[in-house]
C-alpha cells in the first residue's frame, strides 16, 4: 500500500502522524510511505531521517493526498484537506467529530473512509489511542503547576517538594483516571504531599495499591472536595464523563475558601472544564486570574511537548496502521473489533452510533 503523512497545518500543530521508525517498519512490510517536506521539522526530524529510513519526500500536501492510499495524520483534516480526499482513500487519525458539523459534512463530501484514533478501544473497556496523550498532559499538569506556583508567575510562592524544615506542598488531584495516575506520580516524585479523589471504589483501591501510603486517596463528594480544595496549593482537574461535559466540581463559591496564589490545572477542559471558573487557554497564554486563583486551562497540552507527544502517540498507532496496510481496512477491521469501534465515516455515512447521534445523523 501507499501511505501518506502530510505536516500537520492546525495552528500551533507540531506532531506528525509517522516517525521515521514507524517508516522503517512499513516499508520492511513491503509498503511504499511518502512524507511531506519538513513534517517533523519542527520536533527535530528531518527530512533526511525520513529518507533512510525508506520514505519518499514529496514538496506538497497536495501530493501526498493525491498519490498516497491511506493518510495517516494526528489532527482532525482542515477543510483545505478534506477538499483533498477521495472516495477510495482511507484517513487515520483524531477526528473528534461529534461537536464539529463542518468537518463532518466535509469528510461526508469526500466519500473517504475516516477511522478516528479517539474512538478505537481495547479489550479492557479503554481508548488506547487517546490514553498516550492523557499520560502526557498528566504529567505536564504538574510540571506546569509548580511553574505557576512560582511568585514571578502569579503563584503563591510554593515549591513542590518543600525542603527539610519546611513543608512540601498540598497537590489535590480530582479524578484518579489516566491523567490523575500520571499527575500523582509526578507529583509524588517530586516530593508533594498528594490527595486522589474518584468516584470509582474499584480506581480508589487500585490507586492505593500503587501508590500504597505516599498518596492518600478520597471518595469524590461535594463535601471531601470542599475540604480538600481549602488546604491545596496545586489542584489538578482530571475528570472524565464518557460522552458528557465535565462536571463542574469546583464551584465559583469555592473559590473563596482558596487561598491567594494556589493554582488549579484543569486538564479537563477538552470537555468543557470541571471548575467553574475555567475558560480554554493556549500554550502562548497559558494561565489567567480570578479572585487570587491562577487558572492554566490549556486544552492541547500534549502540543506543548510535542516531540514526546509524537513518539507516544505513534508507538499507539503503529500496530493499527501496519495491520491496516497488510491487509487493506476491510479485512483488518474484521479481524479486529477494536480497530472497528474506530470507523467513524464510510461512503458518505457516518458509522459510528455516538458519533451519529451527536450530529444527528442517520446510522
Ligand atoms: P479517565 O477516564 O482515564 O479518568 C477519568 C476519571 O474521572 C475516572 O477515574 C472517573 O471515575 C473519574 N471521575 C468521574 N467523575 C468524577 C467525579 N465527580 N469526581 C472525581 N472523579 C470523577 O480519563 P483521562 O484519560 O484521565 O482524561 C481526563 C480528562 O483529561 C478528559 O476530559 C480528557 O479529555 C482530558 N485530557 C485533556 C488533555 C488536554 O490537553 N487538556 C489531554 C489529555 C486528556
Amino acid at each position: 500500500m501507499r501511505i501518506g503523512t502530510p505536516k500537520e497545518i492546525k495552528n500551533h500543530e507540531y506532531r506528525v502522524g509517522l516517525t521515521p521508525a514507524g517508516v522503517r517498519e512499513l516499508v520492511a512490510h513491503g509498503h511504499e510511505v511518502l512524507i511531506e517536506t519538513k513534517a517533523g521539522l519542527g520536533i527535530g526530524i528531518a527530512d533526511e531521517a525520513y529518507v533512510a529510513a525508506g520514505a519518499r519526500i514529496v514538496p506538497t500536501a497536495a501530493e501526498v493526498f493525491a498519490k498516497a492510499q491511506m493518510i495517516v495524520k494526528v489532527k482532525e483534516p482542515q477543510p483545505s484537506e478534506c477538499a483533498m480526499l477521495r472516495e477510495d482513500q482511507l484517513l487515520f487519525t483524531y477526528l473528534h467529530l461529534a461537536p464539529d458539523p463542518e468537518q463532518a459534512r466535509g469528510l461526508l463530501q469526500s466519500g473517504c473512509t475516516a477511522i478516528a484514533y479517539e474512538t478505537v478501544t481495547d479489550e479492557r473497556g479503554g481508548l488506547p489511542l487517546l490514553a498516550p496523550m492523557s499520560e502526557v498532559a498528566g504529567r505536564m499538569s504538574i510540571q506546569a503547576g509548580a511553574h505557576a506556583m512560582e511568585k514571578a508567575a502569579g503563584g503563591n510562592g510554593v515549591l513542590l517538594g518543600g525542603v527539610p524544615g519546611v513543608p512540601a506542598a498540598e497537590v489535590v488531584i480530582i479524578g484518579g483516571g489516566v491523567v490523575g495516575y500520571n499527575a500523582a506520580r509526578i507529583a509524588i516524585g517530586m516530593g508533594a504531599r498528594v490527595t486522589i479523589l474518584d468516584r470509582s471504589l474499584p480506581r480508589l483501591n487500585w490507586l492505593d495499591s500503587v501508590f500504597e501510603n505516599r498518596a492518600t486517596t478520597l471518595y469524590s463528594t461535594r463535601d471531601a472536595v470542599e475540604t480538600c480544595v481549602h488546604r491545596a496549593d496545586l489542584i489538578i482537574g482530571a475528570v472524565l464523563v464518557p460522552g458528557a461535559a465535565a462536571p463542574k466540581l469546583v464551584t465559583r463559591d469555592m473559590l473563596r475558601s482558596i487561598r491567594n496564589g494556589v493554582v488549579m490545572v484543569d486538564v479537563a477542559i477538552d470537555q468543557g472544564g470541571c471548575f467553574e471558573t475555567s475558560r480554554p487557554t493556549t500554550h502562548q497564554d497559558p494561565t489567567y486570574v480570578i479572585d487570587g486563583i491562577v487558572h492554566y486551562c490549556v486544552a492541547n497540552m500534549p502540543g506543548g511537548v510535542a516531540r514526546t507527544s509524537t513518539f507516544a502517540l505513534t508507538n499507539a498507532t503503529l500496530p493499527h496502521v501496519i495491520a491496516l496496510a497488510d491487509k487493506g481496512w476491510r479485512q483488518a477491521l474484521l479481524d479486529d473489533p477494536h480497530l472497528r469501534n474506530g470507523l467513524n465515516v464510510h461512503r458518505g455515512r457516518i458509522t459510528h452510533q455516538a458519533v451519529a447521534d451527536a450530529l444527528g445523523h442517520a446510522y
